[in-house]
């Protein structure tokens, strides 16, 4: 049977509802039907195939042992038997974009061509969401890990269509973005994205309420949707007015999701939650517990409880992560080939721009180079704060977002390494404007 998988996905993609017998026709034609996965996701996927009379022939995971078998097929070490590959389809049902190429290209090396991606599949035969419903987070984050829904495309035309008629000229349409409200940390780590412990001590601070909700106001003016905003720091619960600002995003319409990560080892205050009742924020703990003391990995518990007993949506990374290793922002001696090279070259998400106290910053790197007081560099950040009219301010960011390079990139260095995440200490970087 003839199946085009692309035109499928491109389909999954809108966001409308899709017809899935095809698909579940091309797989049943298959011999040997294979998850990759058995974690939330591809359990998720089974239990609709065998809805399906679909029969899966066996999970691929590395925690075999320990999961046994899903819904009675067995659980087995990928790999461990070898099945016809023309005979076999797999489905790749881990759904962490970092690895996932890597993963997909090992199956194909072992010959398997016959691959579907599964996030894609959930996305059109599990998810009941559709064109014109709203998203809500205990749906799209907190379901024990079956979506990841920054990266979700059909999360994202839906996210977008709540701004259907567009604000005139080119859309301008953000996966994800970042709202920097502090740089006051209680933590240490070596390789913190934001360079935290690398701050001055006079330029450690909240970022005023007022100037936060302004800033909100005018971004949210400017840009026709945002599917994703973390709202960090630094720490984010040292902010005194999480609530406060929680309330201020709960006012936009054109964002899908308004995630608040924290270490969740800095006490969080129950005013700091009061009030919180919109479906789309998030409060996403990381994993620091394994540099934690006794006493904050109290602290840890009693903050859960607390986001428990006020019913806001959360997550917890349960797993040891690791991290890439940050570079030294020590200005390079480059021209600006390297410089526009690096910006097409860019490994960060196509937009990860950060706002803070009025401007819009290229990436992490341009937010700590200014606000360490590093370099400034005027086209490298867009100033929400002059005084023009909204059409002319969405055309200044379209060409700030557009340039060839920013001068922030002549300070950056795609660095691969990784290491043990939240190592505590402090990195020896470059010196700030006017030091030695
Ligand atoms: S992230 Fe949300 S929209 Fe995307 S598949 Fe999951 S539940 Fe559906
Ligand atoms: S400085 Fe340039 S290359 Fe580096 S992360 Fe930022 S945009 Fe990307």
């Amino acid at each position: 049977m003839m199946f085009n998988i692309q035109s499928f996905y491109e389909e999954c993609y809108t966001g409308k509802k899709v017809d899935c017998s095809q698909v579940f026709n091309y797989i049943r034609q298959f011999q040997n039907v294979i998850i990759r996965g058995a974690a939330a996701q591809g359990a998720a996927l089974g239990k609709r195939l065998l809805e399906e009379q679909i029969s899966v022939t066996v999970y691929w995971d590395v925690r075999a042992k320990e999961l046994g078998r899903i819904h009675g097929v067995p659980v087995e070490l990928p790999f461990t038997r070898k099945f016809k590959c023309d005979e076999t389809i797999i489905i790749h049902a881990i759904p962490n974009h970092v690895i996932m190429e890597r993963l997909i290209s090992e199956m194909r090396e072992q010959g398997y061509s016959n691959i579907i991606r599964g996030d894609i599949l959930y996305s059109a035969c599990v998810c009941s969401y559709q064109l014109g419903d709203k998203l809500q987070a205990n749906r799209c984050w907190q379901n024990q890990g079956e979506c990841r829904s920054v990266v979700c495309q059909k999360a994202n035309s839906i996210i977008k269509n709540y701004m259907h008629k567009g604000k005139g000229g080119d859309r301008i349409d953000l996966t994800y973005c970042c709202f920097i409200i502090n740089s006051l940390c209680n933590l240490s780590c070596r390789d913190c994205v934001q360079y935290m412990p690398n701050y001055p001590i006079n330029r450690r601070y909240n970022v005023p309420f007022e100037v936060i909700s302004r800033d909100i106001d005018r971004f949210f003016d400017m840009v026709d949707s945002v599917g994703t905003v973390s709202v960090m720091g630094g720490e984010t619960f040292m902010h005194p007015d999480i609530a406060k600002i929680a309330c201020k995003f709960a006012e936009k319409e054109n964002l899908g999701f308004v995630s608040f990560p924290t270490n969740g080892l800095y006490p969080i205050k129950p005013e700091q939650l009061e009030g919180i009742e919109d479906p789309r924020i998030i409060i996403a703990f990381g994993y620091y517990l394994h540099v934690a003391t006794e006493r904050q990995k109290e602290i840890y518990q009693k903050n859960v409880e607390l986001v428990k007993k006020h019913g806001i949506t959360y997550t917890e990374s349960l797993s040891l992560p690791s991290w890439v290793e940050t570079c030294t922002l020590e200005k390079r001696d480059v021209d600006e080939v390297y410089m526009t090279e690096m910006k097409q070259g860019c490994n960060l998400p196509a937009r990860n721009l950060q706002v803070k106290n009025g401007k819009v910053h290229t990436c992490d790197k341009g937010v700590a180079l200014y606000n360490m007081g590093i370099a400034d560099y005027p086209t490298d950040y867009l100033d929400l704060t002059q005084n023009i009219s909204n059409p002319e301010l969405r055309n200044a960011f379209r060409k700030f977002d557009n340039r060839d390079f920013y001068y922030s990139c002549g300070h950056c260095e795609h660095v691969a390494t990784s290491v043990e995440s939240a190592i505590q200490g402090r990195k020896a970087i470059t010196s700030r404007i006017g030091e030695n």
